[in-house]
């Protein structure tokens, strides 16, 4: 018989990283999780970290050991097949053929041991799935499953992998590590339900415990700024300072000082903050602020918040959700609606913050929402940076009716050359600063009246990003040809085409209310209408917004645009607004992350 050993000694004795021998004292907060992990038969642990801090290995360290001492069936999951491969080639697949005591279980014969994404073993293998694939989800069994980074899962997809019909039952174990979710996902729900043992630090002074949080009272700094307003990120970040709420004393940043903090012996540890957990759901967590210099984690905060400041949301929830790991709640980051942005300035007054191209052209953009019989237009001009304002908005009649009001306004259009296609065909394009959406448009209407009068078409497309040519996602595609006369006698009628920019409505609303919300260094807010935008476009840009939907498990729940009354028509040209902005490069950190998009 084998001694029983738990996952760290284990780990301690024949595991070298890099060159160095494991070490759990260089890792203190994963102790007691690894202690819980061993012990937790027929229970679940979350290990709610951020990436790179060693939760994943743990499990990995966990699954090495089995292989050795205690041999199981275990189920590894990914998201995708592409992350369990990646994760295969680059993590487990080395760690257990550099261990010893794994390589003196593994089978002779090479082709008894499988490959790619499943390692046997004697005793049990190991099974590298996709949360993605159904039947990976419901047809595997195995006593230990691994759901890594399910914080990306879809909708129910953890509940179907916890509620598989096999045998282990009352004995399987589940752990995830992952760092947080949305608020209302299926994890956070979990997590709620978990003992919620946070890692506090400890007062090197008085040794109290306090548990490290962002705030402007527990991580003062003194901010340094642009004329714009935005941080001056490494001169703002060297300032920063911990303040211990006990003594109220402010530490600068030291690993001796961080050490300090975080020596068990003097009271550093997890406390568990939820008393009244569901049974058998462990959950532990940490962030950044006990792991990593402040002024670093400081300058990455502030590059988010700067990227907010123009228009992106999207920098500052994945900092929260990965570096602080608390679930993402946009309700928290948002002003109550019910009112509109009003700036001191009338309609078509010169703005002298309006940017121009390089030609000298003004930023002004002329969006239209098409309608069976009749269009809704919003002009609206563009300062680099974000801050934008209305010109002027019309219902309109006729596609000259739209051609004549972005000639008043001065909004470039229906300037003509010559393009040379990938497939070596001469076709003529044409510049404009005007886009029809022609989503709802019934039988090429509208790529006609875009050839006609030199416009642009929008096109809005349920997904999470575009991935361009260059390998960037963004909330827009790049522009797609197409001819306006295509399937009639008329087709090719001069060479024209009409550009089709595909575009993410739902983000590029989420954009504009950040914008509303945000002040700029005119002590204006950055976006806003004109004080005679009228009663009927103020009541059109408050027919959607962000609500709370729950799911049918009556748990779960998500944030969903929502129309709160017919007529949305200037909200949705104020939405593709925000993307011509983002197009012409004035709304700054356009580049998202497919998966951090994702809603
Ligand atoms: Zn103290």
């Amino acid at each position: 018989m084998r001694k029983w050993r738990g996952t760290i000694s284990f780990a301690e004795r024949h595991i070298v990283l890099d060159g160095d021998p494991f070490r759990i004292k260089d890792r203190p907060q994963m102790r007691i999780p690894a202690e819980v992990i061993d012990a937790a038969l027929g229970g679940t642990v979350i290990l709610m970290m951020p990436p790179q801090r060693g939760k994943t290995l743990l499990a990995q360290l966990r699954l090495a050991r089995n292989v050795s001492i205690e041999p199981r069936r275990a189920l590894w999951y990914s998201k995708t097949q592409i992350d369990a491969r990646s994760l295969s080639d680059a993590k487990l697949k080395p760690l257990l053929e550099s261990t010893k005591p794994v390589q003196s279980v593994s089978f002779d014969d090479p082709d008894k041991r499988g490959r790619g994404l499943l390692f046997r073993f004697h005793g049990g293998p190991i099974e590298l799935l996709s949360a993605d694939v159904v039947s990976h989800r419901n047809s595997r069994s195995g006593s230990e499953i691994y759901l890594d980074e399910a914080w990306q899962y879809d909708h129910r997809c953890i509940s179907e992998i916890f509620m598989r019909g096999d045998g282990y039952g009352w004995n399987r174990r589940q752990v995830i590590p992952t760092t947080a979710p949305d608020a209302g996902h299926e994890l956070d729900v979990l997590w709620e339900r978990s003992t919620k043992h946070e890692w506090h630090m400890t007062c090197p002074d008085c040794k109290k415990p306090f548990l490290p949080e962002l705030s402007d009272k527990m991580t003062p700094y003194e901010a340094v700024t642009s004329d714009d307003g935005r941080y001056n990120v490494e001169a703002t970040a060297a300032s920063v300072e911990l303040l211990t709420p006990c003594c109220e004393k402010r530490w600068k940043y030291s690993p001796q000082v961080l050490k300090a903090m975080n020596n068990e012996e003097d009271g550093a540890g997890y406390r568990q903050t939820n008393l009244n957990p569901s049974p058998r759901v462990h959950g532990f967590r940490f962030n950044v602020l006990s792991t990593d210099p402040w002024e670093e984690v400081i300058a990455e905060w502030l590059r988010a918040l700067n990227a907010k400041r123009g228009g992106d949301p999207s920098q500052v929830r994945e900092f929260k959700i990965k570096k602080m790991c608390v679930a993402w709640d946009p309700a928290k980051e948002r002003k109550p609606t019910g009112e509109i942005e009003v700036g001191p300035y009338s309609l078509g007054e010169p703005w002298d913050q309006e940017a121009k191209d390089e030609n000298g052209r003004p930023y002004r953009f002329m969006t239209v929402d098409v309608q069976r019989n009749h269009f809704w237009a919003v002009v609206r001009s563009h300062a680099v940076g974000g801050s934008s304002r209305l010109v002027d908005r019309s219902k309109l009649l006729t596609p000259h009716e739209i051609a004549a009001f972005a000639d008043r306004h001065g909004v470039l259009r229906n300037e003509w050359y010559e393009q040379r296609t990938p497939s070596g065909q001469w076709v003529k394009l044409c510049e404009s600063r005007v886009f029809l959406d022609s989503k709802y448009s019934t039988g090429g209407l509208v790529p006609r009246i875009c050839s006609e009068h030199g416009f642009h078409a929008f096109y809005s497309y349920k997904r999470n990003a575009f991935k361009h040519s260059d390998g960037i996602h963004r909330i827009y595609d790049e522009g797609r040809m197409i001819d306006p006369f295509s399937g009639t006698s008329r087709a090719e009628e001069a060479g024209k085409r009409v550009l089709q920019f595909y575009f993410v409505a739902d983000a590029a609303k989420d954009r504009m209310e950040i914008l509303r919300a945000q002040i700029g260094a005119d002590g204006i807010p950055m976006w806003t209408a004109s004080q005679d935008c009228g009663d009927e476009y103020k009541s059109q840009m408050l027919a959607e917004a962000k609500v709370k939907t729950f799911g049918s498990d009556g748990h779960t729940y998500e944030y969903k645009w929502k129309r709160l009354q017919p007529d949305n028509h200037y909200f949705d040209c104020e939405t593709m607004q925000i993307v011509c902005a983002s197009m012409a490069g004035l709304i700054v950190g356009e580049e998202v992350s497919e998966v951090e998009e994702k809603r």
